[in-house]
């Protein structure tokens, strides 16, 4: 298999994590934030950090409506906490005007988990990777609810009940959580695999 070109959405946020997680897996990993450079890619992730300035950013580079077309138009992309909350069809918690590419029939609550101080780490059974993935939840939005052609992938048990936290619709990955942040690719692996080998045009 030849190397894929998986493009990190590089504006805000955890973008060089992203780079070198792709890069472990074997194949190319670059920042992308120029709207021509988006018909180019076999993959884009939209990184962590704060999505209303990745957003807002999006906007102002002229990448907003770019991105939006690549996805309904089939990219595979992935997006890790901020790219979750990109990637949702309604958010909840919004920022004044906020807007998301949508792609994923969801509804997702941003600081679901609470504020900074309540960040945390557990070990999560994620289908389709064995064993268990460390999940690093940073300010994280948890999945509300799901239309009917959403895969649940794996979820996180808290006091009001089990929060979807990795959801997959056709082209489009998520996880509330960073697996950038740790030495393990395997969730990038599985985005290569299971999407961006399958979707590739
Ligand atoms: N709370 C951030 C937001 O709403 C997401 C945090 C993160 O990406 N670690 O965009």
């Amino acid at each position: 298999m030849s190397a894929y070109r998986i493009g990190v959405l590089s504006l805000q946020g955890d973008f060089r994590e992203h780079i070198r997680s792709v890069e472990a897996t074997g194949h190319s990993g670059f920042g992308v934030n120029r709207a021509q450079e988006i018909s180019t890619l076999d993959a884009l992730i939209l990184p962590g950090g704060e999505s209303t300035t990745i957003a807002k950013l999006a906007q102002s580079f002229g990448l907003f409506k770019p991105i939006k077309e690549a996805i309904a138009g089939g990219l595979a992309v992935y997006g890790s906490c901020a790219g979750m909350i990109l990637l949702a069809r309604e958010i909840e918690g919004a920022g004044v005007g906020q807007e998301s590419f949508g792609g994923i029939d969801m509804k997702v609550r941003r600081n679901a988990f609470g504020r900074q101080v309540d960040s945390f780490e557990t070990d999560i059974d994620f289908a389709g990777i064995e064993p268990a993935v460390r999940g690093v939840f940073i300010r994280a939005p948890w999945v509300e609810s799901v239309g009917a052609g959403v895969t649940v992938l794996a979820s996180v048990s808290t006091d009001s009940g089990m929060h979807p936290v990795a959801v997959r619709q056709g082209n489009l990955l998520a996880t509330s959580f960073h697996p950038e942040l740790t030495q393990d690719s395997r969730v990038h692996r599985y985005f290569i695999e299971e999407i961006v080998a399958k979707t590739r045009r």
